[in-house]
Formats: structure tokens, sequence, C-alpha cells
């Protein structure tokens, strides 16, 4: 989301707040401390005391709230430090002329780290993603380049492949690779009417504005991106409200792509496709979804990562951008049950983490994704496995 710059958010960049403190009451003296004598009682109160505040500042769930520093036009720099004052999240944005920079890094709890950098330059955009483990070694990466011939033609390369893409005058667009070619009518999945932002159908039609941003939406976008959203979505649609929202939504078998006219970044874009691929059933809507994303070992190493988070993490303001990769107030969200919100949570973290591992739009910052890899590195990596596949 956009922050909006306000200064009363901002704290100094010397003097972290820590939360966490007070209110970790996780290793307290077991009972029988009555019966020892004054002195071994001391001992173990001493103890205890040591233990919890060693335990305080190496655990790596303690982290200073996000500290925004101002970058430019409604953009903030965000960072997150450890007890030792060591950085574990950074976004930070540069602005020369035109040319924009996003950079990311996070320092995850397992030791494992994250570095991001986006350039958005005219008609030319990129990104390189590095992951590293503990000891520093490169355990995986991508590179990604678009370039905006002219008013037609664009040409982009993910980690080294070419996609030529032509056709971007008109709504009916080419994508080559190799010698491959798809030719994609963007306007064919136009739905001709609105539906509303709890996706319920309107009489209203799309207006010619409405429809060409739609179409450009897509058309933005990379090579290969744009192939996998041909095939996985049949309708875009646009959303009749003033909100910033997306959703993926399978309407009896009709697989459909929704935005609101706010959504102006290839990051919601692609985090709706990422629900669209998780969903393995075409036939799938509600509770009937059979999602990639429900498999035991990704299941399993989740439910492990989220409760060391919600155990150890006592800071609100970490606490509150994970909520959507949780869901622990399932009720209050309106699941039945914890199960059911599991489902969505995991589906979350799959589209999210498929947004954040492909876009390569500056202009949005997001506190959901470098919390999402600082804490759950485990799951995020079996997403960035099943996305090489992918893409
Ligand atoms: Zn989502």
């Amino acid at each position: 989301m956009f922050k909006s710059i306000d200064n009363s958010n901002y704290v100094q960049y010397s003097k972290p707040v820590f939360d966490s403190q007070a209110s970790d009451t996780e290793n307290v003296v077991d009972s029988n401390i009555q019966t020892d004598t004054p002195k071994e009682t001391t001992n173990l109160i001493m103890r205890y005391l040591e233990n919890q505040a060693k335990n305080n500042i190496s655990s790596p769930y303690n982290v200073s709230n996000p500290i925004w520093t101002p970058a430019f036009d409604n953009c903030e720099n965000v960072k997150v430090l450890d007890a030792q004052g060591n950085v574990v999240q950074n976004v930070e944005f540069k602005k020369d002329g035109n040319k924009l920079t996003e950079e990311i890094f996070v320092k995850s709890i397992n030791g494992s780290t994250v570095n991001k950098t986006i350039v958005n330059d005219g008609n030319k955009k990129s990104m390189e993603l590095i992951f590293r483990n503990k000891k520093g070694e490169i355990t995986g990466q991508e590179n990604r380049t678009y370039e905006k011939l002219d008013d037609d033609r664009a040409i982009s390369v993910h980690n080294g492949k070419t996609y030529k893409i032509s056709g971007l005058s008109g709504d009916v667009i080419t994508v080559e690779h190799n010698s491959q070619k798809k030719v994609i009518d963007l306007a064919k999945k136009i739905q001709p009417t609105l539906d509303t932002i709890e996706n319920e159908p309107t009489q209203k039609q799309i207006s010619q504005e409405q429809r060409e941003f739609l179409i450009n939406s897509i058309k933005k976008l990379s090579g290969d991106i744009i192939m996998k959203f041909d095939e996985e979505i049949d309708q875009m649609v646009m959303l009749d409200t003033d909100e910033y929202e997306g959703f993926y939504r399978n309407d009896n078998g009709v697989r459909k792509f929704k935005i609101s006219q706010k959504v102006k970044d290839d990051m919601t874009v692609i985090h709706e496709l990422g629900h669209a691929i998780n969903c393995i059933n075409s036939e799938g809507n509600g509770d009937n979804r059979v999602l990639w994303s429900n498999n035991e070992e990704f299941a399993k190493i989740r439910e492990v990562e989220m409760n060391n988070f919600k155990n150890h993490c006592k800071n609100d303001s970490i606490k509150k951008p994970m909520e959507k990769f949780i869901f622990d107030d399932f009720a209050k969200k309106g699941f039945t049950t914890y199960a059911v919100a599991q489902k969505d949570a995991r589906d979350e973290e799959f589209a999210e983490m498929t947004g954040f591992i492909n876009c390569m739009d500056v202009d949005w910052i997001n506190e959901r994704v470098p919390c999402l890899l600082q804490f759950m590195p485990d799951s995020t990596q079996i997403v960035y496995k099943k996305n090489q596949e992918l893409f």
C-alpha cells in the first residue's frame, strides 16, 4: 500500500522502538521455586532473567517497529532493525530524473537473505532478484528486463529467454519466443458488464476508457507473463468501485481476473495471476477449489513457521502486515473454521510470492512482502521453486 507522507509516522532512526521485551513470558520460572532456599531462588531468578535477556536479544523475532523515511512523491523508505541494530528489512527508493530505483533487502530468521533491485527508466524496466543462504551462497536468481521499442513493439527477457511482443498499438498482441508464436486477442476477454466489489454482476456496461485500462494492464507485462495470463484467464472484469482492489474468481467455470481502475502496478496483476495458477481445477470455486498450495509439504512447513512467528513475535506493527498470510482471527475475517482460513492464507502466500518474484514496477511499498520473506523463509522458498517451473 502507499504510505501517505505523514510526519507522525517517522521514528527517529537512532531510536528504534522494541515492543517485545516486557511481554515475553515464555521462560517462566517453574513453581517449585518456592521450595528453594533464598540463595537458590535468587540464582534461579537470575538465570531466568539472563536467559530471558539472552533470548530477547538473540531472538530473530525481536525486531524494531518499521522506521519510515520519505523518499519521493508518495513513496517512503522503510527499515526494520534487529535488537543489535542490524538491518533485517530495508526498502529504499531513489529518483534520478526519469530513473526510479527500488532496492529491497531482507535477512530472514534462518540467516538467508533476499536482495531485489527494480529499475524503471522511461521505456525500460528491469529487476534482479537474488536469494542467498546463510553462508552467502546464491541459491536462486531471477533476472528480467523489458523494453518498449516503439508504439507497437516491446522485447522482454527472463533469465536469458527472449520474448518479442508486437501489436501493442491495438488489442491483438503477438508474443514470439524461439520458434513459438502466440496471438492473443485481449478485447475478446473483456466482460461487457461491470462487477461489484462483492463480486456480484451489475447491468452497467464497461466504458471505452475502462476497456482500454484493462487491456493496457496486461499489454505492459513481459512476454512470458502475458502468455501465462492468456492460459490462465478467460475474462477480464472491471470492478465498479473506487477502492484499490483485485480478485481472481472462477464463476461457473469461467476464470475471471477482476481489478478496479485504481490498480496501476504489475504486482497486483501478477498476484491475481498467482491465484489463478494456484487453482488447479478449472471449475473450482469457493471451498471446492483444488489448490497447489494445499500440498502437504507446503502446508506443514508453513504451519511451523506461522506458529513460531505467533509465539515469538510480540511486535504488533510487524504482526499486522502478516495477518493476510496467517488469518489467526479467522472468525473476524468471516471464515467458518481455522482450517478454511488456512486454505486462503496459503493461497495468499502463493499469490504474493508469485507477484514478488516476477513484478518489476517501482511505485509500490508493500509492507507484507518483506515480513513474509523474513519470517517464513522456508515456505516462501517452496513457492519460489514452484515459480521456477512456471515462468
Ligand atoms: Zn490475494
